[in-house]
């Protein structure tokens, strides 16, 4: 038998989704009523929750170095258990199923350990799985590098597996089971008039992701919108009492509106440096950023103040709180220091595609956020993101107004 493979769908199960041998039950219940409707699957799960913190936790007392080859076989091993189980689980209730590793399922990726990319995926045996009418089970998170040495794609990477595997696949849809209902217009933890985004476009969840919201891993969303493979963030509990209302995310059409501001989020990994008195002839911008790239440091917001007389200028710019230690060791090389760090602060963003189309988004952000009495540390834009650096104190208070605003 031939597979049609337009017709195949991936579904994947994070972590809280398999987290007990009855929630991998409940989870075979959803596989099975799905693969029974809809014809072949390709699942896809993260370990059960909390393991892979446990394998690093327990690597971490031994070696800081998380690129290594036994840290990646280490950490892949959680996924190894949970696909067990869940093709168990499926097998019990007499739908015939195999689980699969990365790299049984076609993941080939580069050498990186610790946070490898996919660089090709050779579908020919899920195909042949899925064709002999059994539901293939993939272990997320991990493949094989030319040589055959398991590698892992970086902590969140299994959204990246099943996004690349629908993609490879040419499957009609990839729907993220997870714990929350959808993409939220922000954290309704914090915005109790949060509510749930129905559609969204690729280009919106590319920037959430990577601006701070949790949901999806940044590198699925882009995997996704280059090879056009529609996602559903859904919500693995109420998919089990039949509710498969979710966020489809999905290329721009006529079916979307495009709301000025379609969703806010916040990102308090973040710490800002200041260098004052800064001699223009020094040349510090190209030099400290040549040194910064080759630390591989991701530098976000940069703030540059005109040259004043005298040729001195004031510098800031924020990285991850992570590279803290990296950006030091930069500036000391270059006999340069940070007459300030900031790390108290956190990055209130708004997003949406309207913005394009909208002028005065920018303007109406700073006055809400002036009535409010709330401090703008720094700002940066892009053709559709807005993102203020705000005091951590002030942050759920610039959020809730923002969003209250922009998202009636
Ligand atoms: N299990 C891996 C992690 O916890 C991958 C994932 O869940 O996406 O990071
Ligand atoms: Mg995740």
């Amino acid at each position: 038998m031939v597979l049609d493979s337009h017709t195949v769908k991936v579904l994947k199960f994070g972590g809280t989704s398999v987290g007990s041998i009855e929630r991998i039950q409940n989870v075979a219940q959803i596989v099975k009523r799905r693969f029974e409707n809809e014809g072949p699957l390709c699942v896809v799960a993260s370990a059960m929750s909390g393991e892979t913190d446990r394998l690093v936790g327990l690597y971490k007392t031994l070696s800081e170095d998380t690129q290594t080859f036994e840290y990646d076989l280490l950490v892949a091993s959680g996924e190894q258990a949970s696909v067990a189980l869940l093709a168990t689980a499926l097998n019990a209730i007499g739908v015939k199923s195999r689980a699969l590793l990365g790299y049984q399922a076609g993941f080939v990726t580069n050498t990186e350990r610790g946070r490898a990319k996919i660089q090709h995926m050779d579908t020919s045996h899920i195909s042949q799985i899925c064709s002999e009418g059994f539901v293939p089970v993939v272990a997320g998170f991990q493949g094989a590098d030319d040589k055959g040495y398991i590698t892992t794609l970086g902590r969140g990477g299994s959204d990246t597996s099943a996004v690349a595997l629908a993609a490879a696949l040419k499957a009609d849809l990839c729907d993220i089971y997870t714990d929350v209902s959808g993409v939220y217009t922000a954290d309704p933890r914090i915005c109790p008039n949060a509510k749930r985004i129905e559609h969204m476009s690729f280009e919106e969840m590319m920037e959430l992701a990577s601006l701070g919201a949790k949901v999806l891993h940044p590198r699925s969303v882009e995997i996704a919108a280059k090879y056009n493979t529609v996602v559903r963030v859904l919500n693995t509990f109420e998919a089990s009492k039949g509710n498969t209302m979710g966020t489809t995310v999905g290329p721009i059409n006529d079916l979307f509106e495009s709301p000025v501001v379609t969703a806010l989020t916040t990102d308090k990994n973040l710490a800002l440096f200041t260098l004052r008195d800064l001699q223009e002839s020094e040349n510090v911008l190209d030099r400290l950023f040549t040194r910064l790239s080759q630390e591989g440091v991701i530098v976000d917001i940069i703030v540059h103040s005109a040259v004043h007389d005298g040729g001195r200028y004031t510098l800031s710019f924020s990285t991850p709180k992570d590279d803290i230690r990296l950006v030091e060791k930069s500036l000391n090389s270059l006999d340069l220091k940070a007459s300030q760090v900031d790390t108290d602060l956190v990055k209130v963003s708004l997003v949406g595609t309207g913005m394009r189309s909208h002028s005065g988004v920018a303007a109406r952000v700073f006055q809400i956020l002036s009535q409010n009495k709330i401090k703008i540390v720094c700002t940066t834009t892009s053709e559709i993101k807005i993102s203020c650096v705000v005091p951590a104190s002030q942050a759920e208070t610039a959020l809730r107004t923002l969003h209250d605003e922009f998202i009636p």
